[in-house]
């Protein structure tokens, strides 16, 4: 399969992503919320690249299928295990796609109080956005291709893939 972006490349935009993050929450504590599964490498990775103090949750979602798909209504699979009354929430995403779980996803967690919400994802295919929705730290800008490795998954495999690569090519 064609590799799309290279361990190295991966790993030094995640290096910069959490410096820009360290910079910006400087004297404040992030709570990074990593959606599973497909965020896991990337938190794991970025969360080592931020400097400061911080603290890690995480949360899973599914789909309903394909009559709520336009809804973008997920299920949450797995709760936070902490609050987020007034913490400086940042949720990590894998990839956004058309936006429409995240959208649906950020809307549950700022219902839930906390002082200020960002995201972050290292992948977003800005081509398929259906809602727009903030990405305030953002890996890469892609082309519409279904991609897998580094925690991205095609029926739960090629997760553990350094490199992202363009499935099926
Ligand atoms: P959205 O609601 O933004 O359309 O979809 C987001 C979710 O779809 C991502 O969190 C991811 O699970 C999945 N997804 C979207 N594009 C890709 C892709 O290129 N590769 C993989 N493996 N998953 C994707």
């Amino acid at each position: 399969m064609k590799v799309l972006l290279g361990h190295d490349a991966i790993q030094a935009r995640v290096l910069e992503m959490g410096r820009d993050i360290a910079r910006d929450y400087a004297s404040r504590e992030p709570h990074l919320v990593g959606v599973l599964k497909g965020a896991c490498t990337f938190m794991t990775d970025l969360s080592r690249a931020i400097d400061l103090s911080l603290t890690l949750d995480y949360i899973a979602v599914s789909s309903y299928g394909a009559a709520t798909k336009s809804s973008g209504e997920v299920k949450l699979v797995k709760d936070l295990d902490q609050g987020l009354e007034g913490r400086d929430l940042l949720v990590v995403e894998d990839i956004v796609d058309t936006g429409l779980t995240l959208n649906y996803l950020l809307n549950v967690l700022r219902a839930r109080g906390p002082r200020t919400l960002k995201v972050a994802a290292l992948l977003s295919k800005p081509s398929r956005r259906l809602v727009e929705i903030p990405v305030d730290y953002v890996g890469f800008s892609i082309e519409d291709h279904f991609v897998v490795g580094y925690g991205l998954d095609y029926n739960e495999k090629y997760r553990n893939l350094r490199d992202i690569v363009v499935y099926g090519s």
